[in-house]
C-alpha cells in the first residue's frame, strides 16, 4: 500500500508554517477522532493524520521526509520513533482534557507495531504437547528451536575487526541523487543509499562465521514454564525470544499449548470426569473402592444400594483454574457391571435372589400404580 502525502493528509500546502500545521490537524482529529466520528475508518484515519502531525510538526522529522519522501524516511524512522516526542497536550486543546490519552497512545504504538515488523525480528511460534496430569499442576519443559541471533564471533556487527570504511555505493554521503532531465530542466532527486542505509560506512573485513550479516542461524534451548490450569489452545509469550535482527528489537516466541487426552479423565473446562465399574455386590451392600485422581488416588465410600449412572463428586481434585485459587471437581460416575462369566456357584445365588428382586420389583410397581391411582381420585 502506498502511503499518502503527510501534506496532503492534513489538506496544507508544503510551506505550511507549524501553526498552520497545528490547526489543520486539530480540525481533522476532532473531525476523525473514533470516540466521536461515525466514519468507519475513522481510527485509521486518526492514525494517518497523527502520524502525518508527528512528523510535520517536529522540525527535524519534517526536514528529512522533505528530503527523502516516505521511503527514504521510513527507513530511518521506526514507528515508535515516529511518535517519540510527539505533542500529547495537543489532545488536552481539542478535547478538553477528556480523552483517554491512554487509548491513544495503545493506538499508536501497540496497534501500528504489530502489523509493522520492519525493526524487529519476525515472531516464532512453538508448538508443544502435554498431558492432561502436566496441564493440571503446570511443569517446565526444556525446548530448543532454530532462529536467527546474534553472531557471537563478530558481537552481531558483522564485521571481524569493527573495522569500517567509506560506502562504495554512496561515496560515504550516505544518500545517492539521481538527476534526470525532464522538460522542465533538471530535476533531482535523493533517496537513502540501500547499500549502508544512510551510514555512509560499510564493513572493511566481514566477519567470516557469518559472512558479514551479523545474524545467524542458531539453535536455541530454553526452560519454559507452563502454569497450572493450561488448556489447549493457550498461548504462552516469551519477549525478545524470537529471532534477532541486525539492528532493532528481537522478536517474541509464542508457545502454543496441545493438551493431550487422557485414557482415564475426561476434562471439562476445570472438572475431570471419568468412569468406574463396580460390581452388583459392591452396588448392592456399599464398600470402599480406590478412585484415580490427576494427584495419586483416593479411598471413596460406595453406599449400600448406588444405582449404575450415580455421580460422586469429589471436591476440589479437579484443574487449577489459571491464574486463580479455584479448583475443580473431580466427578466420579459409577458404572454397574454384570458379569462376563457367571459361575456354577453364582448362578445358584443370582437364582435365589432373583425370586427375592421380584418380589421387591413387585412392591415398587405396587406402590407407583397406586400414586397414579390416588392422583385421579
Ligand atoms: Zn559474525
Ligand atoms: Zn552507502
Amino acid at each position: 500500500m502506498t502511503k499518502r502525502d503527510y501534506y496532503e493528509i492534513l489538506g496544507i500546502s508544503k510551506t505550511a508554517s507549524v501553526d498552520e500545521i497545528k490547526s489543520s490537524y486539530k480540525k481533522l482529529a476532532k473531525k476523525f477522532h473514533p470516540d466521536v466520528s461515525k466514519d468507519k475508518d475513522a481510527a485509521e484515519k486518526f492514525k494517518e493524520l497523527s502520524e502525518a502531525y508527528a512528523v510535520l510538526s517536529d522540525s527535524n522529522k519534517r526536514s528529512q521526509y522533505d528530503q527523502f519522501g516516505h521511503q527514504g524516511f521510513d527507513q530511518r524512522y521506526s514507528q515508535e520513533d515516529i511518535f517519540r516526542g510527539f505533542d500529547f497536550d495537543i489532545f488536552n486543546d481539542i478535547f478538553n482534557g477528556d480523552n483517554g490519552v491512554d487509548s491513544i497512545f495503545d493506538m499508536f504504538l501497540g496497534g501500528k507495531r504489530n502489523r509493522r515488523h520492519t525493526n524487529r525480528g519476525s515472531d516464532l511460534r512453538y508448538d508443544i504437547e502435554i498431558t492432561l496430569k502436566e496441564a493440571a499442576k503446570g511443569v517446565k519443559k526444556p525446548i530448543s528451536f532454530f532462529k536467527e541471533d546474534k553472531c557471537e564471533t563478530c558481537d552481531g556487527t558483522g564485521s571481524s575487526d569493527s573495522k569500517t570504511e567509506k560506502c562504495n555505493k554512496c561515496n560515504g554521503k550516505g544518500t545517492i541523487t539521481h538527476t534526470s532531465r525532464t522538460v522542465f530542466g533538471y530535476l533531482q532527486q535523493t533517496t537513502i543509499c540501500p547499500s549502508c542505509h544512510g551510514s555512509g560506512q560499510q564493513i572493511k573485513n566481514p566477519c567470516k562465521k557469518c559472512n558479514g550479516n551479523g545474524i545467524l542461524k542458531k539453535e536455541r534451548t530454553l526452560t519454559i514454564t507452563i502454569p497450572a490450569g493450561v488448556d489447549t489452545g493457550h498461548q504462552l509469550r516469551l519477549r525478545n525470544e524470537g529471532s534477532n535482527i541486525r539492528s532493532g528489537d528481537s522478536g517474541d516466541l509464542y508457545i502454543v499449548i496441545h493438551v493431550l487426552e487422557d485414557h482415564i479423565f475426561e476434562r471439562r473446562n476445570n472438572d475431570i470426569y471419568l468412569k468406574v465399574p463396580i460390581t452388583f455386590s459392591q452396588a448392592a451392600l456399599g464398600d470402599k473402592i480406590k478412585v484415580p485422581t490427576l494427584d495419586s488416588e483416593v479411598l471413596m465410600i460406595i453406599p449400600p444400594s448406588t444405582q449404575t449412572g450415580t455421580i460422586f463428586r469429589l471436591k476440589e481434585k479437579g484443574i487449577k483454574q489459571i491464574d486463580s485459587n479455584l479448583i475443580g471437581n473431580e466427578y466420579v460416575e459409577i458404572i454397574v457391571r454384570t458379569p462376563n462369566k457367571v459361575t456354577k456357584e453364582m448362578k445358584d445365588l443370582f437364582s435365589k435372589l432373583s425370586s427375592i428382586s421380584k418380589e421387591e420389583l413387585k412392591l415398587d410397581s405396587k406402590s407407583f400404580f397406586n400414586k397414579i391411582r390416588d392422583a385421579f381420585t
